[in-house]
Formats: C-alpha cells, structure tokens, sequence
C-alpha cells in the first residue's frame, strides 16, 4: 500500500517536471534570484525562515538582491531580528536622519541596534541608515549583538596582514575568525571595504547557526611579516633572546647581540614585536635602541621626565630661589618641545607635589618608558662650584652603555648651548636611576649656589635654553 502511494507521488513529480512545474517548489527556493544552485542558497534560506530577511518583492516575485551592498539600516535590522531583540519603538528619533513617523520599521530597528551600541561613525546625530556598512562596522554589529566571546580572543593573534593589534576593529574581527564566521580573503580582512547582501547573509547564518560555522585554521603570524617597517630596533645588550610570543616564559627562537638591528612591526606595553630573520619575534623594547626612519627621531617615543622634589620638598634653595621650581619649568619646555616632534611624554608631577622616590620609578614603569629624565640643581657650599653634570647608573643594569650614551648626549648639549662649564658624565646610584634597565639619567643643570649659575637658572630665557639643550641632546641619542 505504502510502496503503491509512493509510485504515485513518484509519478507525480516526474509529471511536475515534464509539465514545467516550478523546480523551486519542490527544493524550497524562495528567493527568484537565489537558485538552490547558488553558494549562499541555504544559508538565505535559512535566515528566511528564521525572519531575519524578506528581501524585496518585485512584479509579484520576491528577490534578495544578492549583489547590491548592504546599508548600515538593513544589517541593524537583520542583526536585530537575529540576535532575538525586539525593535525599540521611540516618538522622538535619537537621530535626525531616521523619522519614527515615516519609517516606523526602519526606527524600531536602528534605535535598538544603537542602543546596544553596535554601530560606530554616528556623527552629528546621524545613523546614515543608508550608507553601505564596511567590513570593519560588521565586524562589531556583528560580535557584540550575538554576544560573541570577544574579550576571550583579545590577545589572539591575527590571521589578517591589513589587521593590526592596535586596529580598532581587531577583537571583533578576531571574534568572527576564531568562532569560524568570517575568513576574509587572500590573509586580508579588507576592514574599510563594503560587503554584499550575500556576504552579510552568509556571515549572520553561520553566527546564528553552528551547523554553517567553518573550520579554523591555526593562523600562522609569519604569513604576514612585513620585510620592512618604519622603526629598526638596534639591540643594545648581548645574548637578547627573541621569543615565540609577548612573554619572558615563550621558547627562544634566537638572540640577538649588541649591534644588531630588527625591523620593529608594533610594539606592546614592553614588548616589541619583532621581523627575526622573516618569522615573527618578540624582544623586551628596554634592550631594543628604537630608531625611527622617517620623520622625527622621537615619534612614538616614550619619555619620561622626572622634575626633582616638589611640594613639601623645594629641594636646594637660594634665598627665594627654590630648585623644585626651576626642574619644573625646564621640564615643562622639553615636554612641550618632544611632544611637538611627535613623543609621547610624561612627567612624574605637573604642579607643585611631591612624588615619592619610588612613586617616580613605579610611574616610569607604570607608562613603559623607554627613555627616563631626571632634572634637578645643584647646591654646594662653596660658592665657586659652577657647572652641568649628568649622573647614569650602572646598578642591576645591563644597558648601562645606552646610560652613558643619553647622559653624554644630553650633557653636551646643555654645555653648549647654556654655555656652562662641563662638569661631565658621572656615575652615582641614584634612586630614581638605578631601578630601571631603560635608559635613565639625572641631570644637574648648574649651580643654585653659584652667583652666575643661579642668573641662568631663574632666567625664564636660559630655561628655555636648557630645555631645549636636553630635548635636543634626547633626540640626538636616538640618531645615533
Ligand atoms: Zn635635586
């Protein structure tokens, strides 16, 4: 009986076929322009019956439109829909370019999605519904509105070349690529290009569904080394190891001596990433010289300046001369002297307090300084003392060359061009100096106590002297 029903729907079908019946009954196609044959055809299907998309219907035929890009408005909605949040109905728009009254629909869809804060570029109140969405906004609509995990991928790396750590998409897009959504093409992301309607129906299908998830493949970080980069680092100690990953604990995959020079490709908190021999390396950046080759000597720098003493502590004084004031103006100068090269600067106090010795060396570590400042004045009970030394540290320091460098580098400049007397480059373990591998010098400008050297010190012009005699002698270190 069974076997006899089934000869007759078998039949059936043959007949559907012969009489030009359409196929598409049979397979499920919905969409006209979605035939089973298409790569995306069960993946829109899905989403379809699911009621994340309609598509558009056209002379009594529906269509997706699989090759028109998709705009920010259609992926709030289908994000929206997918994720399983209802449209957020509002009388008053948050935005000037989406009308409640008009576009009810359109409204419930991008107030929701903007109130779980998928979207980016809102300007001036405007969610630009129908601009086309780039690769890089899908990226976060998408991770953040199926609450992917994407703090768990943060520190991953990248199988993107065009994708680097400090990108402002790179979670999310890490997030799509370790859960199996997105794989970009040819090991690039494309973060700014736009995407169909087919690819963001493809992506969403496999966030909502395990079943259209792809595999992931280990990434490989040498796939895109780059040969060269803007910054080579020049080791300054022997024996440097260079690390399969951004820890002391990874294997050594080489060393590096004094001398030797590695394109530098990002650095990160203390580690630079580096270009070891074509595979990617990682050095601790206090051992690393890092040399720009183009622009300014000190772009990207680290600096960190310490003015001596403060507060309750005016450090050496002549009548109402006070040495913390005179640290804080020279270094105010070089500040603002680095930072106009493009340096990033820090001062262990802005006013007038006192940070503790340790509270100095901890705010150097704290902001990973590359280079550290320390400026002060001199006091002596003689009179005739007069002059500029610069004091390096040698203790549990093993870039004791690079000390003498900076110091020798900024002393010279101060001679010159405060015309003091060259007292020259000293050894002494200074607190703020002997706690830190990365370069760190303390400079006493002059004399407080010395007639001729204290009319300098107070000078407001002569601290623009010296503040530019230690900017100068900074970036003079780094060009050699
Ligand atoms: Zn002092």
């Amino acid at each position: 009986m069974f076997l006899k029903k089934w000869i007759i729907i078998l039949g059936l079908l043959l007949l559907a076929s012969f009489c030009g019946f359409p196929s598409k009954a049979l397979a499920g196609q919905v969409f006209d322009d979605v035939p089973p044959t298409h790569e995306a055809y069960e993946y829109i299907n899905y989403l379809e019956s699911m009621g994340v998309i309609k598509g558009y219907t056209e002379n009594g035929r529906r269509i997706f439109r699989l090759a028109d890009p998709v705009t920010r408005g259609q992926a709030a909605k289908m994000v929206v829909i997918g994720a399983g949040y209802e449209p957020l109905k509002v009388s008053r728009s948050s935005f000037v370019d989406v009308d409640p009254a008009k576009n009810p629909e359109l409204s419930g869809y991008v107030e929701r999605a903007a109130s779980l804060g998928l979207f980016d570029n809102i300007t001036d109140n405007r969610f630009k519904p129908y601009t086309n969405l780039t690769r890089g906004e899908m990226s976060k609509v998408i991770a953040k509105a199926f609450k992917l995990d994407i703090e768990q991928y943060a520190s991953h790396p990248s199988p993107f070349c065009d994708i680097p750590a400090d990108h402002p998409y790179f979670k999310y897009i890490n997030a799509l690529y370790y859960n199996g959504i997105a794989q970009g093409s040819n090991g690039k992301f494309n973060p700014d290009s736009h995407l169909t309607r087919t690819q963001f129906a493809l992506l969403v299908a496999r966030t909502m569904n395990s079943q259209f998830r792809l595999d992931v493949k280990p990434v490989n970080q040498n796939a895109c080394v780059p040969e060269k980069t803007d910054t080579i680092g020049r080791a300054t100690v022997n024996n440097l190891h260079v690390r399969s990953a951004a820890s002391g604990s990874a294997p050594t995959i080489g060393k590096l001596n004094r001398g030797d020079q590695v394109y530098v490709i990002s650095i990160n908190g203390w580690w630079a990433k580096i270009n070891y021999k074509g595979s990617v390396g990682y050095t601790h950046k206090s051992y690393l010289k890092l040399l720009n080759q183009s622009g300014s000597k000190v772009k990207n720098r680290i600096i960190v300046l310490d003015p001596g003493h403060g507060g309750t502590d005016p450090g050496a004084t002549k009548g109402s001369y006070q040495e913390k004031q005179i640290a804080l103006a020279v270094a105010n100068v070089v500040k603002q002297k680095l930072e106009k090269d493009g340096a990033t600067v820090y001062m262990t106090r802005t006013g007038d307090t006192y940070p503790s010795l340790q509270d100095r060396v901890d705010f150097a570590h704290e902001h990973y300084a590359e280079v550290f400042v320390s400026i002060h004045a001199n006091s002596s009970t003689s009179s005739s003392a007069k002059g500029t030394e610069t004091y390096y540290s040698i203790t549990a320091n093993d870039n004791e060359l690079e000390d003498y460098a900076l110091a020798t580098s900024i002393n010279n400049e101060i001679v010159k061009q405060a015309k003091m007397v060259n007292r020259g480059v000293k050894r002494a373990d200074f607190y703020v100096i002997r706690h830190s591998v990365f370069p760190s010098v303390l400079v006493e400008l002059g004399f407080i106590s010395n007639g001729e050297d204290l009319s300098k010190l107070i000078d407001s012009n002569y601290q623009q002297i010296f503040g530019n005699a230690i900017y100068q002698g900074i970036v003079n270190y780094y060009s050699k």
